[in-house]
């Protein structure tokens, strides 16, 4: 579920909340979701500090003192709340960070789909992904550099932006909505692309990313456990009007994902009008 944007908002609301805090404990719920390479995570993390949060494409990582970085990749359905100790615990809490001001930092998710990798800076490479991703979406270099890592991709656009070897930090939903913004039909093919359109969708991913963040930051609040996406202009919007044409927007489910897009904004290679 986190893509850029939320995770933006999370990482500013956990940096505001928990910079200099530390850990009195810590308890895995669901260790399915824990990979501990440097020392056992509940033992070993008591008594750090937490320097900070930040985040690097679809993770956040929390860097803790004494060389110690705790880096969860969320994948679909991965959560973290903030909240006071004595507050219910949602069933699919998977581990709880306590802090010395009674309040806790709890990782929840629905499927158990995300992992949490407990790690020193030299273990740090070994998380599968992290490396792997492109620059962020918010600072990503040049429209030159993105033409040229495109170049290896030959797929639907909506799939190459998803990966996040071009761009980090895109999911499904904001892909859905920078394609749109963009006026690209989802499954066009890269090599399909003018260079006009690569142009406005380099320029539509940060921007669509940039406009969320502020509407996200003031909708949840303190409750950055909470999914929105009811603001997005197209996605998870089918059936509902184009807000640009009015057209009625178009969904089709693959590989259990939603891709919702307007035909007359987005034209397809068949759909031309
Ligand atoms: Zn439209």
């Amino acid at each position: 579920m986190p893509e850029a944007p939320d995770l933006e908002v999370i990482k500013d609301y956990l940096n505001h909340r928990t910079a200099g805090l530390v850990v009195c404990s810590a308890k895995v719920l669901r260790p399915t979701v824990m990979r501990s390479l440097a020392g056992d995570f509940p033992t070993d993390v008591q008594g750090r500090t937490l320097d900070e949060f930040r985040r690097q494409g679809k993770f956040l990582l929390a860097q803790l003192s004494g060389d110690r970085l705790l880096v969860v990749n969320p994948m679909l359905t991965g959560a973290f709340q903030y909240c006071g100790s004595s507050e219910r615990l949602y069933k699919r809490t998977c581990f709880i960070l306590s802090f010395s001001n009674d309040r806790e930092l709890r990782y929840l998710d629905d499927r158990q789909m995300g992992i949490a990798y407990y790690v020193d800076d030299e273990s740090l490479s070994q998380v599968p992904r992290l490396g792997e991703q492109g620059p962020d979406v918010l600072d990503p270099g040049s429209f030159e550099e993105f033409q040229e890592r495109l170049r290896p991709y030959h797929g639907e656009i909506k799939g190459i932006l998803t990966r996040g070897r071009v761009l980090a930090g895109i999911g499904n939903a904001y892909a859905d909505e920078i394609l749109f913004a963009a006026g690209i039909y989802p499954f066009r093919k890269k090599k399909a692309l003018t260079q006009e359109e690569t142009c406005r969708l380099f320029e539509m991913s940060r921007e669509v990313v940039q406009e969320a963040i502020p509407v996200l930051r003031k909708r949840l609040g303190d409750n950055i456990h909470v999914k929105i996406r009811d603001f997005l202009k197209v996605h998870n919007k089918g059936g509902q009007a184009c807000p640009r044409c009015g057209n009625t927007i178009t969904q089709v489910s693959a590989n259990q994902r939603i891709t919702s897009y307007c035909r007359r904004c987005q034209p397809g290679l068949l759909l031309k009008n």
